[in-house]
C-alpha cells in the first residue's frame, strides 16, 4: 500500500510502497477512506514534544486523525464487525488502567494512535475504541472527528463547560480553533475569534463567530474587553504558543475559565509565564483539555446529524496522498486555512 514515511526530523516525507499494518488480536484493520491533516504531526515531524518523553520510532507513518471501513478484525474482537463504518479516535484506551476504569480513557497512557497517512491503518483493542459512524455522516467530514473536532468539543463542553449566554474568546483559527468556534456557537455562546490572519477570521465567521479580531492589526486582549465589557466567560488557547497562551487568559473577565488546548513547541517547551496575581485577584479556572473519550462520541454525534454541528464546513481541500506533505509543510509558516483531508490513497 501507498504510505506517506517520516523517515527523519524536518526532513521531507515520502508517498512510498509500505507493507500493511499486521492485525493484532483485540485490534482491527480499517480501510482509511478520509484521513485529517492534523498540526500534532507537523510538531512531531519537528522533533517537538521531547520534553514530555515524545519520541518517534523511525520511520514511522503520521496520520492520527481519520474514518473508514473496517476491514478486518482480530480473533479476540467481539463487537466490531468487517464492514462498519467507524472513526479512529486519537485516544484509544487500554480499557483497564485507572483513568479508562475512571471514564477518562483519553488520558491512558497506553493510548497511541498513528498509521493514518495510508490505505490501511490499525484501530487498537477494538471492543472498547472504536466509534461506529452514522450513515448519514461522510468519512471526509468524520476525519477531524479522529483528534481535532472532538479535542475542541471536550475542550467546550466538557472541560470548559460552555453555557448559551456565555463569551467565547478562541485564540488560534486552525483546525482545532475552527471546530471550537463552531462548537461554541452551536451552544448558543457569543465567540470572539483571534487569529493573525484575515483569510481564517473569514472562515471563523462562516462557522459561527460574532466577531473576528486581527491580533496583527489590534490589541486582541483590549478589543475582547471592549467586545465583552470587562472580559470573556472562556478562554481557549488552540494555538499553545506564549502570547496566545497569555493573551487568552488575560481576556477572562472575573471567574473566567481558560481552557488550554494547543501544546507548545521548541519556543516554549511546555513553559508559559502567566499572570499569576490576576489569575488570583479574579479568581480564574485554568484547565486541560487532551483529545476526548470515545464514550462521549455518540453525544457529539448526534448533534452533527441533527445539523447542530457541521464538521464539513470545515473542510477547505480534500487532497490526493501525494499532496499530504505540503500541506504539513506549509504549517511551518501558518500558511494553511481550515481543514485538508486526504481522501484518495
Ligand atoms: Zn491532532
Ligand atoms: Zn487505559
Amino acid at each position: 500500500m501507498k504510505a506517506l514515511v517520516m523517515e527523519a526530523v524536518g526532513r521531507p516525507m515520502e508517498v512510498k510502497e509500505m507493507p500493511q499494518p499486521t492485525l493484532r488480536p483485540d485490534g482491527a484493520i480499517v480501510r482509511v477512506e478520509g484521513s485529517g491533516i492534523c498540526r500534532s504531526d507537523w510538531h512531531l515531524w519537528q522533533g517537538d514534544w521531547t520534553w514530555l518523553g515524545f519520541a518517534q520510532r523511525l520511520p514511522t507513518v503520521l496520520g492520527h486523525e481519520f474514518a473508514g471501513v473496517v476491514e478486518e478484525v482480530g480473533k479476540e474482537v467481539k463487537t466490531l464487525k468487517p464492514g462498519t463504518r467507524v472513526v479512529v479516535p486519537l485516544s484509544q484506551g487500554c480499557g483497564v488502567c485507572e483513568d479508562c476504569r475512571d471514564g477518562h480513557s483519553n488520558l491512558c497512557s497506553k493510548s497511541l494512535t498513528g498509521g493514518g497517512y495510508a490505505r490501511y491503518a490499525r484501530l487498537n483493542r477494538a471492543d472498547i475504541n472504536a466509534v461506529p459512524l452514522p450513515d448519514s455522516v461522510g468519512f471526509e467530514e468524520a476525519a477531524s472527528m479522529g483528534c481535532r473536532y472532538v479535542t475542541a468539543y471536550h475542550g467546550i463542553m466538557d472541560q470548559g463547560q460552555v453555557k448559551a449566554d456565555e463569551s467565547v474568546v478562541v485564540y488560534g483559527c486552525g483546525g482545532v480553533g475552527l471546530s471550537a468556534i463552531q462548537i461554541a456557537a452551536a451552544v448558543g455562546a457569543r465567540v470572539i475569534a483571534v487569529d493573525l490572519d484575515d483569510r481564517k477570521l473569514e472562515l471563523a465567521k462562516r462557522v459561527g463567530a460574532a466577531d473576528a479580531v486581527n491580533g496583527r492589526k489590534t490589541d486582541p486582549v483590549k478589543a475582547v474587553m471592549d467586545l465583552t465589557h470587562g472580559g470573556a466567560n472562556v478562554s481557549v488557547d488552540a494555538l499553545g504558543i506564549a502570547a496566545t497562551c497569555r493573551n487568552a487568559v488575560a481576556s477572562l473577565r472575573k471567574r473566567g475559565r481558560h481552557v488550554q488546548i494547543g501544546l507548545t513547541t521548541q519556543g516554549e517547551k511546555g513553559d508559559v509565564a502567566l499572570p499569576v496575581d490576576q489569575i488570583v485577584f479574579k479568581e480564574i479556572r485554568l484547565t486541560g483539555s487532551l483529545a476526548i473519550q470515545s464514550h462521549r462520541y455518540p453525544a457529539m454525534l448526534d448533534m452533527v446529524e441533527r445539523g447542530r454541528l457541521a464538521p464539513r464546513q470545515l473542510i477547505t481541500e480534500t487532497i490526493p496522498i501525494e499532496k499530504a506533505f505540503s500541506v504539513i509543510e506549509k504549517m511551518s509558516n501558518f500558511e494553511n486555512v481550515g481543514i485538508s483531508v486526504i481522501n484518495q490513497f
